[in-house]
């Protein structure tokens, strides 16, 4: 049981940086015609944007390992699966329904970390081009975006 929930935390974690090069290396590199959209909303009329399908491209890899490890009872593999299903979920709360509104709950925050959050991936939303981009990380950004928050707390 404890064995599982480390696997599955530790899964989480490392997925932080695997989104961070994703995102700065595919995402801002041969993907980015399936990117741009998020950037620029001018590129799309619906809810949907073509970014959309990176959900899809961590969803199946997800769903195959779960698979292996319950039905075929492969190893570690339920454990991986559901860690980076939950990181999924996590970045689809605060990228998605927090930062972007795209669901209209949980619009606002005192804590200074999911601030600092939203600051830094403004930043990263500064730059509508493929180039030059800052703050590819979704849970983790650099300290001082979580530093001026809490200053701004305190005065
Ligand atoms: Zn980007
Ligand atoms: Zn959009
Ligand atoms: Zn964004």
């Amino acid at each position: 049981m404890l064995e599982n929930l480390a696997i599955i935390f530790g899964v989480f974690l490392i997925m932080e940086g695997v989104t961070w090069c994703t995102h700065k290396y595919v995402m801002h590199g041969f993907l980015w015609i399936l990117h741009e959209d998020h950037h620029d909303h001018r590129l799309h009329e619906s809810w949907w944007e073509k970014n959309d399908a990176f959900f899809i491209i961590f969803a199946v890899p997800s769903m195959i390992l779960i698979l292996l490890g319950t039905v075929f009872s492969v190893p570690y593999c339920w454990q991986i699966g559901a860690g980076i299903t939950l990181y999924g979920l996590a970045y689809f709360l605060v990228h998605d329904v927090f930062i972007h509104q795209r669901l209209k709950i949980f619009r606002n925050s005192e804590s200074a970390y999911f601030r600092g959050l939203r600051r830094a991936h403004k930043m990263h939303h500064k730059h509508l081009g493929k180039e030059e981009g800052e703050c590819f990380g979704m849970l983790f950004v650099p300290f001082k975006y979580f530093r001026r928050e809490l200053e701004a707390k305190r005065s």
